[in-house]
């Protein structure tokens, strides 16, 4: 599933590459990818008809494209889903769900979803902390990422929650974008276990674990992303390397970088938190 840092890959391809052009068609190859579309594949392929793509935007892991009307077509990754910027002769990719092509007869906006969980939906969009978002977006909070983010104010959601820290992380309504493989890497980095309570955390301990979030999304930006799953690549379908810098993710009875114990792994509601016994010390019960 991609991460924050995959998702900001995907939109400065889509920045780079398709904002400025004008839509000339919607061709839906699998109704699956459109099903969010209350008037599915035939009311997608109106609404961006001739519509200009003015931006490229970001919150947390959700991306999308902001028309030249105020509306927005949003792209859901699901598990697998991939937008690529693809030269018109290119031949279909096997998994091609949507096609965008432009007026300007240039490279098309393709989307491709092996396992069709992700898919398009041009929605309306709302006034969220100050600025228009796609409806859906509407109660995700910013993301570490984003210029706007504010820390003391995430510091003090974070504190006044009943939850255990790694819950509150992949909360995305109180700090966005943060997913399981970052999760783990900031608490490391933090040296704080993920059942510690967050009632109980000090300002500099929700302070750290957020500034690690900061950091590891934004090495990992600067390699492309994880690319922890394969499928998972840019608009040029090309892989990120982030995934050899992991400290702690995947890796189970490997020394920790810090001070050589073997990293766990534990059960975390349906996937896993790594984790070092060393240096992430588990609370005591209460
Ligand atoms: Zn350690």
């Amino acid at each position: 599933m991609p991460e924050l840092p995959e998702v900001e890959v995907v939109r400065r391809g889509v920045a780079d590459h398709a904002v400025g052009r004008t839509v000339a068609s919607v061709e839906v190859l699998h109704p699956r990818a459109v099903r969010r579309q209350p008037g599915g594949a035939p009311e997608l392929a109106v609404r961006l008809a001739g519509r200009t793509l003015v931006a490229a935007r970001r919150r947390g892991k959700f991306l999308w494209v902001d028309l030249d009307d105020g509306t927005a077509l949003l792209a859901h990754l699901g598990m697998s889903g991939q937008l690529l910027v693809q030269p018109a002769e290119r031949p279909d990719e096997k998994h091609l769900r949507v096609r965008l092509r432009f007026l300007d007869d240039g490279s098309e906006l393709r989307f491709v979803d092996q396992r069709t969980f992700g898919g398009l939906t041009a929605v309306d969009t709302v006034s969220s902390d100050g600025e228009r978002v796609p409806l859906p977006v509407e109660h995700i909070g910013r993301d570490p990422l984003d210029p706007a983010f504010d820390l003391e104010a995430a510091v003090g959601a974070y504190r006044r929650r009943r939850t255990e820290l790694k819950r509150a992380l992949l909360d995305q309504t109180l700090v966005s974008g943060i997913g399981n493989i970052y999760a783990d890497e900031s608490l490391w980095r933090a040296r704080l276990h993920s059942l510690r309570p967050t009632a109980r955390l000090t300002r500099p301990d929700v302070r750290k674990v957020l500034t690690a979030a900061h950091e590891v999304m934004t090495e990992s930006l600067a390699q492309g992303g994880t690319s922890f799953d394969a499928l998972y690549v840019d608009v040029h379908g090309d892989s990120g390397y982030f995934s050899r810098s992991l400290a702690v993710y995947g890796r189970e009875d490997e020394p920790c970088l810090r001070c050589g114990t073997p990293i766990r792994r534990s059960a975390f509601t349906n996937r896993s938190s790594f984790w070092c016994p060393t240096c992430q010390r588990v609370p005591r019960r209460t």
